[in-house]
C-alpha cells in the first residue's frame, strides 16, 4: 500500500499544533535575520533546544551580526555559548564565519545550499534547514528524525539521511518541503520516539506499517496509571561502559516514572546525546569531581520542584554522591554509599557519609515522605548475601557498617524489598570474579527505604536480576 502522505501531514500538523515550537523557527519568526536562523542552527545541532536558546541570547546580545561577531575572541565565544553541545567546535566555526562570510559573499548569508555548506562548519543539514526557514525557499532538511520516520512510514527505503533527502526531493509533494523537517522533528520527539514509540497513542496507526520498530509495551491500567509512580534504582558501574551492554533498551523496559543511578564514572559531556537527553525524561547529573570516578544522576518524568545537590558536606560532594528530588508530597533521594575498602581503610569516612545522610533524611522526613535509594554498599543481615559467614569482617558486612545501616532504619525506615520479599538468594550485586552471578553468589547492598510513617504508600518492590550489564542490576519499587 503507497503511504498516505497527504492524510498524514494533515494529522500530523493537528497533533504537533500544541507541541513546542522548534527555537530555530521561533528565531526565524522573532528575528526574519538569516544571520541568527544561521548561527541558532549551528548552534542546535546534539543540543536541547533550552539550552540553544540560552546560548543563542547570550550571543547575540554580545554579537548581532557578523561585524560585531569577527570582534569577539574564540575564548569569549566559547563562554558566551556553552553548554551547547561540541561547544569548542563550534566557537572555532563561529570564529571563522565573519571572513568567510565577507570573502566569498559579501558579507551577507547566502540563501543556497550549495554556497551555505561552503561556510565553517556548515553541513547539508544545516544549509537546508536554513534556507528554508531563513529564506522560505523550497528545501528538505533531513534531521534523524525526519530519516527515521519516512523509512518507518515506507515512503524511502534509505540508509542515510542525504539518501533520504535526494529521494524526498524525487517524491514528497514541494508544499511540503520547508514544513516537514519541524512537523517531524517534533513529532519524533513526542510520540514515534527513536526507542519504543508510542504507537498506542499515534494518530497514524490505523495505516502505519511501522516498519522495523519495536512499540512501547502499553502504559499501566488508567486507573492506576495515574497514581502509582515506579521507581528505580540501579548501580551502573560505568554509564559510558554499560551503553554498549543494552543500557537504552533496559531503561525503557524498566519503564520508570524516576530513575536514580549510581557510579556514572563521567561528566554529562562526555555521555552522546542519546542518554544526555532521553526524550520524556528530565535528567540531573551530580558527577565526581575526580574523572571517571564515582558521580549519580536521576532522570525524572515528573519535573521536581527543586533539586538538591549533595549532602551539604565537601568532603562528600567532592565525590559526586547525592542528588535530592523534592516533589509536591515526598523527596526522593538518590545516593551512592562509600565504600569502606579493603582492610576496612575507608570505613571512618564510610560510617561519617551514614551519619550525614541520615541527618539529611530526619530535616526531609519532619516534613514530608522520603525515599532512599541506591547503592548501600552494605549488606544488613545474613540472609543478604550468599556467604554471610566468610564475608565477616570484610567491607560491605563489618560489624560496624551493619550497625550504622541498623541504626539508620532504627531512626524510622524501613527497607522495603522485605516488606514483600522474606525468601532467602535475591541479591543485587555480584564480583565480577569468579563468575560469582552464574552461580548467584552474591550481596543484596542496593536498596529503597521509605520513612516507617510512609510505607503504607510502597505497594511493590522488586529486584530485576535477569537486566545483565553492570555487576549490580537494578532494583525498584511502585510507590503512590
Ligand atoms: S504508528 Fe508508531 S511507528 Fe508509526 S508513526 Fe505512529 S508512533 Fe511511529
Amino acid at each position: 500500500m503507497t503511504f498516505p502522505i497527504d492524510t498524514a501531514v494533515t494529522l500530523l500538523r493537528k497533533e504537533v499544533a500544541g507541541y513546542k515550537v522548534p527555537v530555530v523557527d521561533l528565531i526565524a519568526a522573532q528575528t526574519k535575520d538569516p544571520f541568527k536562523v544561521l548561527v541558532a542552527t549551528m548552534l542546535s545541532a546534539r543540543t536541547k533546544d533550552e539550552v540553544t536558546a540560552t546560548a543563542a541570547r547570550r550571543l547575540f546580545a554580545q554579537a548581532e551580526n557578523a561585524e560585531s561577531l569577527a570582534q569577539l575572541s574564540i575564548t569569549e565565544i566559547e563562554k558566551l555559548i556553552y553548554p551547547v553541545g561540541f561547544f569548542r567546535n563550534k566557537a572555532k566555526y563561529l570564529t571563522a564565519l565573519p571572513t568567510a562570510l565577507v570573502q566569498n559573499f559579501g558579507g551577507q548569508v547566502p540563501d543556497t545550499v550549495e554556497e551555505l555548506i561552503q561556510l565553517p562548519g556548515v553541513g547539508r543539514k544545516t544549509a537546508n534547514l536554513v534556507v528554508a526557514i531563513a529564506f522560505q525557499k523550497s528545501a528538505i532538511c533531513v534531521d534523524t528524525h525526519v530519516h527515521r520516520i519516512m523509512n518507518i512510514w515506507g515512503y524511502v527505503q534509505t540508509k542515510t539521511p542525504l539518501a533520504t533527502e535526494m529521494a524526498l526531493r524525487a517524491k514528497l509533494p514541494e508544499q511540503y518541503w520547508i514544513s516537514i523537517n519541524s512537523l517531524l522533528v517534533a513529532f519524533g520527539q513526542g510520540t514515534c520516539k527513536p526507542r519504543f514509540p508510542h504507537c498506542d497513542r499515534c494518530v497514524l496507526a490505523d495505516f502505519c506499517p511501522r516498519i522495523g520498530i519495536t512499540p512501547r509495551k502499553v502504559p499501566r491500567k488508567q486507573e492506576t496509571q495515574a497514581a502509582v509512580l515506579r521507581c528505580v534504582s540501579w548501580n551502573v558501574n560505568g554509564l559510558r561502559a554499560i551503553l554498549g551492554k543494552g543500557f537504552l533498551d533496559a531503561f525503557h523496559q524498566l519503564d520508570a516514572d524516576i530513575f536514580a543511578l549510581q557510579e556514572i564514572k563521567a561528566l554529562p559531556e562526555q555521555l552522546p546525546e542519546e542518554v544526555r537527553n532521553i526524550p520524556g525524561w528530565q535528567a540531573f547529573w551530580y558527577p565526581a569531581k575526580k574523572k571517571g570516578y564515582s558521580g549519580v544522576a536521576v532522570f525524572s518524568r515528573k519535573e521536581p520542584l527543586q533539586v538538591i545537590y549533595g549532602l551539604g558536606h565537601e568532603d562528600f560532594d567532592q565525590e559526586g554522591r547525592v542528588l535530592t528530588l523534592k516533589f509536591a508530597d515526598f523527596y526522593f533521594v538518590a545516593a551512592y554509599f562509600p565504600n569502606a575498602q579493603d582492610g576496612l581503610r575507608r570505613i571512618d569516612y564510610k560510617l561519617a557519609f551514614n551519619q550525614a545522610m541520615l541527618a539529611h533524611l530526619n530535616r526531609l522526613a519532619a516534613e514530608k515522605t522520603v525515599l532512599l535509594c541506591g547503592d548501600l554498599n552494605v549488606a544488613h543481615k545474613e540472609i543478604d548475601l550468599a556467604r554471610p559467614k566468610d564475608n565477616v569482617g570484610n567491607p560491605g558486612f563489618s560489624n560496624e557498617e551493619r550497625a550504622s545501616m541498623e541504626a539508620i532504619l532504627q531512626a524510622g525506615y524501613v527497607d522495603t524489598f522485605r516488606l514483600f520479599h522474606p525468601e532467602p538468594d535475591r541479591y543485587s550485586w555480584w564480583s565480577y570474579r569468579t563468575a560469582a552471578r552464574k552461580r548467584n553468589v552474591g550481596w543484596r547492598i542496593d536498596y529503597f527505604l521509605v520513612n516507617t510513617k510512609s510505607q503504607h504508600r510502597v505497594q511493590a518492590a522488586e529486584i530485576h536480576d535477569t537486566i545483565m550489564g553492570s555487576d549490580h542490576c537494578p532494583v525498584s519499587i511502585e510507590f503512590v
